[in-house]
């Protein structure tokens, strides 16, 4: 299969309908991928029941294609078993089952370390577990250009660490985390390892086995899906030993009064009616994707955001934040223009119909260490191509002279 940028965004409705549109948005959602409109709709008008409750035919339809979506998922993952894939509302959801059902059983003196670089959704429920729990919380530093510092690695994974959560990839700085040391290091104290894998997935299939994680966490609407779902991959064991966080119908084995019993993951975390058809849009979008010429799609967005990189380099006032090179990072671009508010600059971006974003990112620590209030931020997908580049650039020369 060869790769053309202006056949891939024929997959993309929305984007078809906006021809104006130059959107760069894509690390706070990508478009909704035709394979998975279909497959919601579809899914909608011929097998809609709830699961894992009929005994009809419908139902048994649903129940068909919500697993179905589950091995499409753990396929996508290179999973070793579908049923390590539990369907959550999203990556937000995801970690924050992790955090009470492995977290709340830690105990004072325990310890799970983080990075600086964190979302906060993976920097919250940590905070929220040391409240709980009061296990200390460590940091892995960052190098100056926003890459987690390994050297002090032994310093901060201590024989008292239980969890290791970190990012698979910056959603500011497009930094993208050497798992391997990271486990290595988890492993040699008997530490979990959790990788925030949203910035991640919609840049082709991930391998949790090669990868060698015990959670991996993921939202739809970053991978061409829909909204409203997502995923907590476990490897089999460590999904075994932990308790469910929320109960309700559908995670028990039996209830009486007295006590309840478990049913085995991943219906143990999926208490009460799941996201049927977005589970269904997410398997089918994954599934689409996973046909795609990544290498291709890698070097055709690896071009454009080295473009940006290159032009922004030559802006008078501009500051870079994140490495330079393309190698070590995806397509995530983001910087700020001496003395302008991002939020400034982003609505004169939209008046050349360029959509980005700026502000924080909702990783004010990584602010923090960069020492500025947010950033904007341009995030690239597949179906972009250099006439965005083309428009952001323009825009940003229009913000130059309007706003100085
Ligand atoms: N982690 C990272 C790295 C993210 O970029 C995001 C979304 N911006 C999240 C977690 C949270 O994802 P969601 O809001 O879909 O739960």
């Amino acid at each position: 299969m060869s790769f053309s940028a202006a056949k891939w965004r024929g997959h993309f409705p929305l984007l078809a309908a906006h021809h104006d549109l130059h959107y760069l948005d894509n690390a706070a959602t990508g478009q909704l991928c035709a394979a998975a409109l279909d497959a919601i709709t579809s899914h909608e008008l011929t097998h809609r029941a709830n699961v894992l409750r009929g005994t009809y035919r419908l139902a048994e339809q649903a129940d068909a294609a919500y697993e179905n979506a589950r091995r499409q998922v753990a396929a996508y993952l290179n999973a070793a078993d579908a049923d390590e894939v539990v369907f959550t509302s999203g990556t937000t959801a995801a970690i924050n089952l992790v955090a009470h059902a492995f977290g709340d059983a830690l105990k004072p003196g325990d310890e799970v370390a983080l990075s600086l670089a964190e979302h906060h959704s993976n920097f919250v429920p940590w905070q929220m577990l040391r409240a709980r729990r009061g296990v200390a919380l460590r940091f892995l530093p960052l190098m100056p250009d926003g890459r987690l510092d390994l050297a002090r690695l032994d310093e901060i994974v201590t024989p008292r660490c239980r969890l290791v959560a970190v990012t698979h990839a910056s959603n500011v700085t497009g930094a993208a985390t050497d798992l391997a040391p990271i486990v290595a290091a988890a492993r040699a104290v008997g530490a979990r390892v959790l990788a925030d894998g949203a910035q991640a997935v919609q840049h082709g299939p991930v391998n949790v086995e090669a990868l060698g994680v015990d959670f991996y966490a993921f939202s739809g609407h970053k991978a061409f899906g829909p909204n409203g779902v997502g995923v907590l991959w476990g490897k089999g064991a460590a999904l075994a030993a932990l308790p469910p966080f929320l109960g309700g119908g559908g995670m028990i084995g039996r209830v009486t009064p007295g006590e309840t019993t478990w049913a085995p993951p991943p219906r143990r975390f999926e208490a009460g009616t799941p996201p049927i058809a977005q589970a269904v849009g997410l398997g089918a979008a994954l599934d689409w994707l996973r046909a795609q010429p990544w290498a291709e799609l890698h070097a055709h967005t690896a071009r454009l955001a080295q473009r940006l990189v290159g032009a922004l380099a030559a802006l008078p006032g501009l500051t870079f934040i994140g490495p330079r090179d393309m190698r070590q990072r995806l397509p995530i671009v983001s910087f700020n223009l001496d003395g302008l508010h991002p939020h400034d600059v982003c609505q004169v971006l939209d008046r050349h119909g360029v959509a980005v974003r700026g502000g924080h990112h909702c990783a004010q620590p990584l602010m923090e260490f960069f020492g500025v209030q947010g950033a904007v931020r341009a995030s690239f997908a597949p179906y972009n191509e250099e006439g965005d580049v083309d428009a952001l650039l323009a825009g940003l020369q229009d913000a130059m002279r309007t706003l100085a």
